[in-house]
């Protein structure tokens, strides 16, 4: 599942491609999306920004040029859950996904945009966005350039009867953290990912957000070329810590690492029983 850190890149590449272009050409099989263009038409409007928050992907349109709807500012969400992603083309260039599983296609003069498989997607009035919905109820974004670390412990503190590895996943504690960096995060911190969050007091917390806040962001520096890593290591056998490493020795101790499915959605939680203990 795409995490905070692929978010953020498709956000970054598809603003580099896109704003400031004009929509030449709008087309979608999702209806609550042709509705709005049948009643506010999306083409002709230009592309602002694109941005990510959280695990969510927000595309700021421009209002109508027309007087005749005078339809207003637009913010096109989308969220990719497993399978879903962006692609950016250039005109007629052949797609790397499959035409049935198109759901958008935001075509500019110098580029188009595919949403391939996205299961979420709606068009939110622009001056609404930041008041209700999603993307109002998120906590703070890790990868944001004002990221408040403080408010994420604060917020994590609430949360003081879950785990903490299903706290790092609850978007409205502190957004863009998915399954990957959560077990990651916790190996790094030496936290076992089971220990209730308010067993762990505000230092943990702080340190485990400011190993959060580290990991994800030096997934998205220009530096970061390669695969996604924790381990500071391009060798792809040696990028991460524990996560998918099942039975294999740990990196620090060379204990087995042990796995669980748990929480809510039975999500894998990796982790090394030396390095982490119960308890700790
Ligand atoms: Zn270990």
């Amino acid at each position: 599942m795409p995490e905070g850190d692929t978010i953020y890149r498709a956000a970054r590449t598809l603003h580099a491609a896109l704003s400031g272009q004009r929509i030449e050409r709008f087309e979608s099989v999702l209806a609550q999306l042709t509705q709005v263009d049948a009643n506010a038409p999306i083409a002709g409007r230009l592309v602002e920004r694109v941005e990510a928050r959280g695990k969510h992907l927000l595309m700021w349109l421009s209002p109508e040029p027309s007087p005749v709807h005078g339809g207003g500012s637009l913010v096109l969400r989308t969220h990719m859950r497993m399978h879903g992603s962006w692609h950016i083309y250039r005109p007629a260039e052949r797609w790397q996904r499959p035409r049935h599983e198109m759901r958008i296609v935001i075509e500019t003069a110098p580029y188009v945009a595919v949403a391939f498989a996205v299961p979420v997607a709606e068009f939110i009035d622009a001056r609404t966005i930041e008041r209700a919905g999603p993307v109002a109820e998120l906590g703070p974004d890790v990868l944001s350039d004002t990221f408040d670390a403080a408010a994420a412990v604060a917020r994590l503190q609430t949360r003081g009867d879950l785990e903490i590895a299903e706290a790092l996943l609850d978007q409205r504690a502190i957004a863009g953290i998915g399954n990957v960096f959560k077990s990651e995060i916790l190996f790094a911190a030496r936290v076992n990912p089971f220990t209730p969050v308010q067993a762990l007091d505000a230092a943990a917390l702080t340190r485990i957000v400011a190993i959060a806040a580290r990991q994800m962001r030096a997934n998205v520096s220009d530096a970061a070329t390669g695969g996604r890593t924790t381990t500071n290591r391009l060798d792809p056998s040696a990028r991460l810590w524990v996560y998918s490493r099942r039975g294999l020795p740990c990196r620090r101790c060379g204990t087995p690492i042990q796995r669980a499915k748990h929480g809510a959605d039975m999500r894998s939680t990796y982790w090394c029983e030396r390095c982490q203990p119960r308890g700790t």
